[in-house]
């Protein structure tokens, strides 16, 4: 029988607002354990939160991106439940009305356009963070860092829409660009900025009710959703197979092993009790409010990459990845401006400098190869101060060193010989080394030809412009 999997996502972002959602606290990253802490961050008794316009505006920025109805009435709820990194012993969130609802985002696979459903985003708090302790001595405790209790987070729902790990990982990728292009996240799933969990069942294809699914955590990068979404698939058609039913259940990725592993049941599922939270008045969000939103928007992915095809005429493929992330986008139109050919830019960037990047698991604005130095390598090419097959080199020693193109050119003598008579002398010696060849050229064996060419080219240690020794080679044989 085949199997088609059904997988909905719930993606955690957080929010880049200066201090925390229901207080003044600060949310900078990376601070001394406890230090940006006041008593309403700390759930002391008395007191109470007030919440932070800038989050809602954030929040509702990316409603209006994901093109959902943004509500006019939204209510944060308390979740309960107890966990020493969470003070009040409850969660504000949102739970029966949500801050924005229906929406979607498009995804291209196989150049294939497909909508994935929004069902709805709210707003939340982030716990603090626990500790372990790592060393002999501190074995034995576990430390909690509150730093990091009421950082703003909106929560994102996928309908289940998605039909393979790949759509999944494709959503995963545009929605974090979207949050990146409105500079309202950073998107880091190793720092767990962008944390995904992820519910996915099987089913008969053709069959249309959905399976019972099962809730993935702990996969802290795109390629750990792909996998265990991969994984849990394959785990499921198992246990069908064999006659036996899935349970509903939470399953944690041990990337460590590859597999997924129970993490807890459904008997053993909280019972949140979710009621609306006194201390904070219903949330209304004016349409006045939402139009201004609305016209701050930046320029976003979509719309971008129809601009790149029209604009600087290149392929929708070429248009796809360059706007893929901001930072991309931004590189190529810096590089453009400097070296107005937007075809040759992008074969750059989306051949050495990607692959280079690739293999660092670098992201663009992390490039030792700025805008500046792909222009300027670009125009050495095209003035001939350089050859094509120098400038892959040129390239690599950029990406390796962060020199300029120039600097790099000077020192290493990589400068193009477009002086005929260097040529001809050259020429002159491979003639001479290769009475043979040359016999057997004039005899009308043409294939030789591409062979003198490659000794000339060594000759000159492939500075020679080869248009030229093509060109004087060819005269020489024939005089
Ligand atoms: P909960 O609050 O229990 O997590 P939700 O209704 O919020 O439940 O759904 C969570 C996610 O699970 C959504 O992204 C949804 O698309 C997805 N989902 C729901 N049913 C299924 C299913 N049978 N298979 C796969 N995903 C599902
Ligand atoms: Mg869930
Ligand atoms: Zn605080």
């Amino acid at each position: 029988m085949e199997y088609e999997p059904v997988i909905g996502l719930e993606v955690h972002a957080q929010l880049l607002t200066c201090s925390k959602i229901f207080c003044g606290c600060s949310t900078t990253f990376g601070e001394e354990p406890n230090t940006q802490t006041c008593p309403v961050c700390t759930g002391q008794p008395g007191s109470l939160p007030v919440l932070n316009r800038k989050a809602v505006e954030f929040a509702i920025k990316i409603g209006l991106a994901t093109h959902c109805r943004i509500t006019s009435y939204s209510v944060f709820a308390r979740k309960n439940y107890f966990y020493p990194d969470l003070p009040k012993g409850y969660q504000i969130s949102m739970y029966e009305y949500p801050l924005a609802e229906d929406g979607f985002i498009e995804i291209t696979i196989q150049g294939m356009k497909k909508r994935i459903g929004i069902i709805r985003i709210h707003m939340e708090e982030d716990a603090g963070k626990l500790k372990h302790g790592e060393t002999p001595e501190t074995a034995r405790f576990s430390y909690v860092d509150f730093n990091r209790t009421g950082v703003p987070l909106v929560e994102i729902v996928s309908g289940p829409d998605l039909r393979s790990p790949q759509e999944a990982g494709e959503y995963l990728r545009r929605l974090r660009a979207i949050l990146q292009y409105l500079e309202v996240c950073t998107g880091d799933m190793e720092k767990g900025t962008f944390r995904c969990d992820a519910n996915v069942s099987v089913r008969p294809k053709g069959e249309t009710q959905f399976g019972t699914r099962t809730e993935l955590k702990n996969m802290n990068s795109f390629r750990h959703v792909e996998k265990a979404l991969e994984y849990e698939i394959k785990r499921q058609i198992r246990v069908l197979e064999e006659g036996e039913a899935i349970i509903q259940e939470t399953r944690l990725w041990d990337a460590s092993q590859n597999i997924t592993l129970s993490m807890r049941g459904k008997e053993e599922a909280h019972d949140y009790r979710y009621f609306p939270d006194p201390d904070l008045v219903p949330l209304k969000v004016g349409e006045d409010w939402i139009e201004e939103i609305r016209q701050s928007l930046p320029e976003l992915p979509d719309r971008k990459k129809e601009r790149f095809i029209q604009e600087y005429r290149l392929p929708e493929y070429d248009a796809e990845i360059l706007t893929s992330t901001k930072a991309m986008a931004n590189y190529f139109e810096s590089c453009v401006r400097l070296f107005p050919d937007p075809k040759t830019v992008s074969n750059w960037m989306m051949g050495d400098l990607l692959r280079e990047l690739k293999k660092d698991e670098r992201e663009v604005d992390q490039c030792p190869v700025t805008p500046q130095h792909l222009a300027g390598m670009l125009s050495m090419m095209k003035d001939g101060t350089i050859s094509g097959k120098l400038a892959k080199d040129v390239f690599e020693e950029m990406y390796r060193t962060g020199d300029l193109p120039e600097k790099i050119v000077q020192e290493k003598g990589w400068i193009q010989i477009l002086d005929t008579g260097e040529i001809e002398g050259a020429i002159k010696k491979v003639i001479q080394a290769n009475p043979k060849l040359v016999e057997d050229y004039q005899r009308g064996k043409e294939k030789v030809f591409g062979f003198l060419v490659g000794e000339v080219m060594k000759q000159t240690k492939g500075k020679a412009n080869p248009k030229l020794v093509n060109e004087l080679l060819r005269k020489k044989l024939k005089g």
